[in-house]
């Protein structure tokens, strides 16, 4: 007979630096993923588009490349960057023109503790952290609009817009309010700052305050950024949804990176939920030119990053047992030096694939 075949196609970008060793390494434990669910495929292909070929084709990717991801469901990222690269270059270059163009207006980071690496964090309840980051992703203080004015005199200013509109912010709420809605501790961490920055904040707020009154469920609160940024590392395990604007929320994702224990097992996804357009699942650590090319880059990061996506095409079930495969390799000590261990980047991924398919 035939079997019923779920199958998706994704683009693979691996980037510069470690993210060329981290990508096929990830792509080998998502294969064993497929192989252990039985009835999931994933046809793959191979896009080179990094600092690298910017360096070569004065671009970071082709002009049509939005046109060649739309006919993928999911992008599969590693890092871009390269020492002589501006990151503007490969943010504004590649980054940027994906997420927006895809409208990937949802930037998703769980912030968890796993047995088997310590969290920087002394706290006895460190080991009970567990929730995640959701991110605007498509405007607020990421903006190309402003300048400089009076260039050349001692007056000299620039100015950088911030815009948020109440499409973009009412479209993040409601999606964190339907994720605290799901989760069993229902309770929703809003960043603000609307005592310093008074107009995009306060606006933010009032939205926050009138999408609240749809979800008398929720226990929400509302916090300036920077006591979250305290909160974060006091009562972590407290929190259970957060959302935050654009720049608020990349920075408080790589504080939530960091208190996992290493930047390295960071994962993220930019969502489309509508599923209009791919959606992109990159970890947060970088191309990480220090240690590219020496095969010592920890995997678990880009792996964990396979894991949400199994999540998001409802795979639930097997991003589960994955995660359980990752966790169950850290509490062997089969992990990489960024961890204290003396292991390559393959042999993380060989024992998360070991610990998954269940082989002795
Ligand atoms: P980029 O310009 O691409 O952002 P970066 O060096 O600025 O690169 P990261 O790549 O995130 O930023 O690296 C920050 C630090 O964390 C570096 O010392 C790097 O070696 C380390 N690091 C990042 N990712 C990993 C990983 N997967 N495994 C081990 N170490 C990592
Ligand atoms: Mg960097």
């Amino acid at each position: 007979g035939v079997t019923q075949m779920n199958r998706y196609r994704v683009a693979l970008i691996p980037g510069d630096g470690i993210g060329k060793e981290v990508v096929p390494a990830a792509v080998r434990v998502l294969n064993a993923a497929a192989e252990l669910h039985g009835g999931l495929q994933f046809d793959y292909q191979m896009f080179p588009w990094s600092c690298e070929y910017y360096l070569e084709h004065g671009e970071m990717m082709p002009k049509d490349a939005l046109q060649i991801l739309s006919d993928f469901e999911l992008i599969f990222l590693g890092a871009c960057g390269y020492p002589s690269v501006p990151d503007h270059v490969s943010l504004w270059g590649m980054l940027i023109p994906i997420r927006r163009g895809f409208q990937q207006y949802i930037n998703l980071r769980p912030v968890k503790t796993l047995r088997g690496v310590p969290s920087p964090l002394k706290s006895e309840k460190a080991g009970e952290i567990d929730f995640v980051v959701v991110r605007e992703n498509s405007e607020g203080e990421y903006s190309s609009m402003g300048g400089r004015i009076h260039e050349g005199t001692p007056y000299e200013t620039a100015v950088q817009v911030s815009y948020f509109s109440r499409m973009a912010v009412e479209r993040v709420l409601r999606y964190a309010f339907d994720l605290a809605a799901k989760s069993p501790r229902k309770r929703l961490m809003a960043a603000t700052k609307s005592n310093g920055i008074i107009h995009t904040m306060p606006f933010w707020d009032q939205v926050h305050r009138e999408i609240a009154k749809e979800y008398p469920d929720v226990s929400t609160r509302v916090m300036h950024v920077d006591a979250l940024a305290a909160y974060f590392v006091l009562q972590p395990h407290e929190l259970d949804v957060v959302v935050a604007s654009n720049l608020f929320g990349d920075i408080l994702t790589d504080l939530g990176a960091a208190i996992m224990g290493s930047i390295g097992m960071a994962p993220a996804a930019n969502i489309n939920p509508e599923r209009k357009y791919p959606s992109m699942f990159e970890p947060v650590h970088g191309s990480a030119p220090d240690i590219a090319g020496r095969g010592i880059a920890n995997p678990i990061g880009q792996i964990w990053t396979a894991k949400m996506m199994l999540d998001f095409i409802g795979e639930q079930e097997l991003g589960a047992k994955l995660l359980d495969a990752i966790e169950a390799t850290l509490v062997s000590g089969r992990v990489t030096p960024d961890l204290g261990g003396r292991a390559t980047t393959e042999e993380v991924a060989d024992a998360v694939i070991h610990h998954l398919l269940g082989r002795e």
